[in-house]
């Protein structure tokens, strides 16, 4: 298939292979202690575990999940907060199907759904929007989730709203930023980075200028990455090229997708809608600053949060949960105590086993077997 298949490519894989070994000879910290990549985004620990690359790479390369999937990040309190309002008397509840399962402190929204809350999956907020439309007798909230990549399509249809007049329609605004996420790893004590993957979407939207304090102030490369197996590839030996030449700058390996000026109305439309808030919480990473956005007084109208009474609580995770020290990259999801037996994805305690981007998702879906099928087990099927 064009556009993919040459990004897929077996022998090119095996001559980025190559190169990732050629550099890692030139790195003298690799000779010490591994070197750790975080890779931000969801979509890379995806592609990573799909592809098999994590097994690829040389084992002095040890990959850290980054926090970038934003289900994942959703704290159980701002879950309570969705199955409040969807259970609010007259209110259409429209989502994207990602949160659905998200564990709440009394239930998800799907189980909300079940009991007889009207919660619909929508596609995008247009989709809520046109629900709007149909049902002017009734309340339609959308609830607003993700990164840069997601906002500009919330700020576009509020502006949408405003335009056609529609009184109905609301954002419940859970949407957050990646540069003060990026800025809070790099301040925590616990991280020893030596580089960055960074994400290709979002990057889309902000362009590759954003990142460059990351180079500046903390001296670590970044390289923005898409998310076939020869991206990745080919990113991780640009970053490993950067650390064995002692460069920290920001390159951009997804030039094909991401411009260096980002999209120009995608960011006039969200800055237009959304002003930074000062504090949002995180899944087990606490409050981080600046990390959130809000609608802006001049589209108050169009917050749930301002035209609704919510509980707004802050709910602890679950004790056995270790989801915080994941996000982290602390521990590897295998290492969390109830990885696979408490939560899976059936069953899942954590939200990182819910979104196809999460980490213990991933981990379960794709790496579960390989790290525990016996050696005498993967001979026989070697054989077979
Ligand atoms: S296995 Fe479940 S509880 Fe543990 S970190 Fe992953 S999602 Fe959280």
């Amino acid at each position: 298939m064009k556009y993919v298949d040459e990004f897929r490519d077996p022998a090119k894989a095996r001559y980025l292979l190559g190169e990732i070994n050629r550099q890692i000879e030139q790195i003298a910290t690799c000779q010490v202690r591994p070197l750790q990549l975080m890779e931000v985004c969801g979509g890379h620990t995806h592609a990573l575990f799909k592809y098999g690359i994590e097994t690829l790479l040389p084992e002095v390369i040890e990959l850290v999940h980054g926090p970038g999937c934003p289900v994942c990040v959703l704290p159980m309190g701002r879950v309570d907060d969705c199955v409040a309002l969807a259970e609010q008397g007259g209110v259409i509840f429209t989502t994207f199907g990602d949160p659905m399962r998200v564990p709440g402190s009394r239930k998800s929204l799907a189980q909300a759904k079940a009991e007889g809350a009207d919660i619909r999956m929508v596609y995008s907020p247009l989709d809520a929007l046109k629900l709007a439309r149909q049902h002017p007798e009734r309340e339609v909230v959308f609830f607003g989730l993700g990164f840069e990549t997601t906002i500009p399509s919330t700020a576009f249809t509020v502006l949408q709203a405003e335009r056609e007049g529609i009184n109905n329609f609301s954002v419940f605004c859970n949407h957050i930023t990646i540069i003060p996420t990026i800025k809070a790893i790099l301040d925590s004590p616990d991280m020893q980075l030596d580089g960055f993957l960074g994400p290709g979407h979002v990057s889309m939207v902000i362009g590759t200028r954003p990142y460059g304090f990351i180079a500046e102030r903390y001296h670590k490369p970044v390289v923005i990455a898409g998310f076939e197996p020869l991206d990745v590839l080919q990113a991780v030996a640009m970053v490993l090229r950067q650390i064995a030449k002692r460069r920290a700058e920001v390159e951009n390996q997804y030039g094909r997708v991401v411009p260096q000026e980002g999209n120009r109305a995608a960011l006039t439309a969200l800055s237009q809608v959304f002003e930074v808030r000062e504090y949002f919480e995180w899944r087990g990473l606490g409050s981080i600053d600046y990390s959130g956005v809000r609608l802006r007084q001049r589209y108050a109208r169009y917050d749930a949060e301002r035209r609704f009474s919510l509980p707004n609580l802050k709910i602890a995770d679950p004790k056995a949960c270790q989801c915080g020290e994941v996000l982290k990259g602390i521990l590897k999801p295998r290492e969390c105590k109830v990885f696979g037996t408490a939560c899976t994805p059936e069953t899942p305690l954590g939200a990182l086993m819910v979104s196809s981007e999460g980490a213990c998702a991933a981990y379960y879906r794709f790496g579960r077997l390989q790290q525990q099928t016996p050696a005498h087990s993967r001979e026989t099927m070697d054989q077979a």
